[in-house]
């Protein structure tokens, strides 16, 4: 290795504590396409299993996952500071779950039989296979560091490909664990890498790898640099960005219920989740209790290391975290927001910003138009459903939002309205760890699918298979009235009554070309 070539290491810290907890060698960009070829080797046999076959390997991880589930959720721990039970719920079920799914529906999704129910085509079969791309990228972010990477491995494998992985730099210990225990559930060799390192080095190594589809978690900023970049060189992507997601609290409310689920979501993670409540709307008549409620709830919330006992909120993943929530509350502030909790950092050793709410807020400020990655909650009031539904809307993104109410199909014709790619009621983002659930948001959130049968779609290239026996002729018992060639002297009317008599509109006229297409189907000669 030359020295411009030298190997760049990683250091895992704890943003509670500022240790570290290890330094990690990066992989090089040679090591990265080393990965990509040694890959595409072991995807081929591993094509060529059945499902059932992958889908045990997945099923051995299941119960070692399962069994080592504290000694992941403390690597989270160390590495983003939530508390080691957050981790567990937010991080583990959502891939312990997806091997649930994927052993319920993968089959099925990856052959499914098609009903073929024109006449025309009765003597035949179709079915769609389901073949895997090859050799996935996958870029992935720290604020979920297990369950994000986790999940799209798993989809990724069940459907019989290979996964070239770039986790987070800041949580690289946590993106080690899904190929160690995979490896130990007899994952066979090379099908996934975990190459650790940083985003425009490692990261941008993969980009230009020989991969076959590219699937990014993360910024905005990065993932439509990555999107260019694949998009040039017909590389398929599937982009899951950030949000900014409401929460629309409507005047029949369960407001106890409406302002623990807000207040849950926003600060969950310490507030670095995509699909948090970021921006809470009230009705005017119910906005002030509302609003003294979730500043109750908000003071309460016990801020720490999340490796200790009874904390539930830890810390930003690193200082620069905390400066950039500092810049967006002190803009706010200084264009009128008014803090009703928090509004500073705390004066502790770690990256801990206090969680926060704020009133008298606009659309203007940088708490609305950008996506605040903290515990910040912005509260405001609405007239009207149209009002509500206009504020919500009013974002360059669409992930998720909620709608609380007691009335659920008036929260349904509110969802509606709602530009967001999953909208939940009486409830917020939480169905990430729920596999029968599409995830993917509309607008600046990102394009594709990841979990449910869409999940497994997006990973797989479909393949429509029509069967039909060898010495039957199609369309028609009568071989001259086939449309294979050559066309009978009276093809031009029969087609034509056939069309009247599979498609025209009125049972009288369908039915008087009846006998005709009877005769079509079954042979003149045999009536
Ligand atoms: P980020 O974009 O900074 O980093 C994400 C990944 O991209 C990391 O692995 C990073 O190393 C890599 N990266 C950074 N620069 C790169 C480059 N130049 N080339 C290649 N790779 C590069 O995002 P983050 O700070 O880790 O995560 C927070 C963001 O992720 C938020 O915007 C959040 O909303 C979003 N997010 C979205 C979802 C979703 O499902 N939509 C889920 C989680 C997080």
């Amino acid at each position: 290795m030359s020295e411009s070539e030298e190997r760049e290491t990683v250091k895992s810290f704890n943003p509670a504590s500022g240790d570290v907890n290890d330094e990690i060698e990066a992989a090089t960009p040679a090591e990265v396409d080393e990965a990509v070829e040694a890959a595409r080797e072991a995807q081929k046999s591993w094509a060529s299993r059945s499902v059932e076959e992958r889908l045990h390997v997945l099923d051995v991880f299941q119960d070692h996952l399962i069994r080592r589930r504290e000694e992941v959720a403390r690597t989270i721990a160390s590495e983003t500071g939530k508390p080691v039970g957050e981790g567990l719920v937010t991080d583990l079920i959502p891939v312990i779950d997806a091997v649930r799914f994927l052993k319920k529906r993968g089959p099925e999704v990856m052959e499914t039989r098609l009903d073929l129910d024109n006449i025309m085509v009765m003597d035949r079969k179709s079915k769609i296979v389901r073949e895997p791309l090859g050799v996935l990228g996958m870029i992935t972010p720290w604020n979920y560091p297990f369950g994000i990477p986790g999940s799209q491995v798993i989809y990724a494998l069940l459907a019989g490909n290979a996964v070239v992985l770039k986790p987070a730099r800041e949580t690289t210990l946590t993106g080690l664990k899904i190929e160690e225990i995979l490896v130990d559930a007899g994952l066979p060799e090379d099908l996934l890498h975990v190459v650790p390192g940083g985003g425009s080095t490692v990261g941008q190594a993969l980009i230009e790898s020989d991969i076959d589809q590219m699937t990014f978690t993360g910024s905005n900023e990065v993932g439509e640099m990555i999107q260019e970049q694949c998009a040039e060189r017909g590389v398929p992507t599937t982009m899951e960005l950030g949000g900014s997601d409401p929460a629309v609290v409507l005047d029949d409310a369960n407001l106890d219920n409406a302002t623990s689920g807000i207040v849950w979501s926003r600060f969950m993670n310490c507030g670095q989740t995509c699909a948090a409540a970021k921006r809470a709307y009230a009705h005017d008549s119910v906005f002030d209790e509302f609003r003294d409620e979730v500043v109750r709830k908000v003071e309460n919330l016990r801020v720490g290391n999340g490796a200790e006992e009874n904390v539930d909120m830890g810390p930003l993943i690193d200082d620069g975290a905390v400066e950039e929530i500092e810049r967006q509350v002190e803009e706010s502030v200084e264009m009128g927001a008014e803090v009703l909790a928090g509004g500073e950092r705390l004066d502790r050793e770690g990256s801990f910003y206090a969680p926060t709410v704020l009133g008298n807020v606009t659309h203007d400020m940088p708490v609305i138009r950008e996506e605040t990655f903290g515990p910040v909650l912005p509260l405001m009031s609405f007239e009207n459903e149209d009002e509500a539904v206009k504020k919500a809307n009013d974002t360059r993104f669409g992930l998720t939002a909620s709608v609380w109410t007691r009335d659920t199909d008036r929260g349904e014709r509110v969802a509606r309205r709602i530009e967001a790619g999953t909208v939940v009621i009486n409830d917020h983002g939480y169905t990430y760890g729920i596999n029968e659930t599409p995830w993917g948001g509309f607008k600046d959130s990102g394009h594709g699918r990841t979990h449910g049968v869409w999940g497994i779609e997006e990973v797989t290239r479909m393949k429509h298979i029509n069967k039909g026996s060898a010495d039957t002729v199609p369309r028609s018992l009568r071989p001259e009235t086939t449309w294979w060639f050559p066309y009978s002297d009276d093809y031009l009317e029969t087609m034509g009554d056939g069309i009247e008599f599979l498609y025209g509109n009125g049972v009288v006229r369908r039915a008087t070309k009846a006998p005709k297409m009877l005769k079509e189907l079954i042979g003149r000669d045999k009536l």
